[in-house]
């Protein structure tokens, strides 16, 4: 696929990477290779015109829930603001990393803290998308108990993004977990209701639910595969798609 030959078929996308696109399969922390990888992938969507806000999960450093279950002095709130933090930690890495490659940035927290990122402030978030910036939205909703799931939806809502696109390791929705059952079937297209009743493991229930009162469809691909984010931002039938039947791209 030749860099510009792509027309993106959205306006406006909400990206969400999660903690493990920030590091080696099976490993934690950040190796700045994966997410210079990523960022490349993002550079060439990026030049399409496309409109980019990007939710940074943070389960490669840590995630709340697991870190209170096995920490007796952590009380599970606090838990849950290190998690945040956490997804701070990988929202200024891929900054450099994007501006690196020449792609030009903001970083938003929900969570302030001046001298390092802006305060998310919805206008400005898409003042900076309107000027062809890519921004970086981190410390997910600002509050616990929550994931960085929920807060892409609740972001893609207020954006009013076209879609939601969720990079995982895996290529698509599958019916059962594919890892295990090797003749597991992956699903091409299915609708918000039918991943809530079946209970699939796409996004967590409350970031489905937000998507699907607003009709934001979702795409669940493997972002590891060399040109798939180009492929999806030009529409090509990737991954699997959540969402109703018609064509709302
Ligand atoms: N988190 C939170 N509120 C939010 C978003 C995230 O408390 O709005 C915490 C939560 O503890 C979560 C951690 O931040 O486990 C890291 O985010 P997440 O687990 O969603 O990261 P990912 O799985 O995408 O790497």
């Amino acid at each position: 696929m030749s860099e510009l030959a792509i027309q993106p078929v959205y306006k406006r996308v909400l990206l969400k990477l999660s903690g493990n696109s920030f590091c080696r399969s099976g490993e934690s922390g950040i190796t700045m290779a994966e997410v210079s990888n990523v960022s490349e992938q993002i550079r060439r969507i990026h030049q399409t015109g496309v409109q980019l806000a990007i939710v940074c999960g943070g389960g490669n450093i840590l995630r709340g829930r697991d870190f209170a279950a096995v920490s007796a002095s952590i009380q599970a709130p606090t838990a849950h603001y290190m998690g945040m933090l956490a997804t701070v930690i990988n929202g200024l890495a891929l900054q450099d990393a994007l501006e690196n490659v020449g792609v030009p940035t903001r970083l938003q927290t929900a969570i302030r803290m001046e001298g390092v990122a802006e305060p998310f402030i919805r206008r400005r978030c898409v003042r900076h998308l309107e000027k062809g910036r890519v921004v970086i939205l981190a410390a997910g909703t600002g509050s616990p108990f929550v994931t960085t799931d929920t807060a892409a939806a609740l972001r893609a809502r207020e954006i009013n993004a076209d879609v939601v696109l969720k990079a995982t390791r895996v290529d698509g929705v599958y019916a059962d977990d594919p890892e295990k059952n090797p003749h597991a079937i992956r699903y091409s297209d299915i609708t918000h209701q039918e991943v809530l009743r079946q209970g699939l493991k796409v996004m967590d229930a409350q970031a489905v639910h937000h998507c699907m009162e607003q009709n934001i469809p979702i795409v669940v691909f493997n972002y590891q595969k060399p040109g798939n984010l180009e492929r999806v931002i030009a529409g090509e039938k990737i991954g699997t798609r959540v969402g109703n039947p018609v064509r709302d791209a």
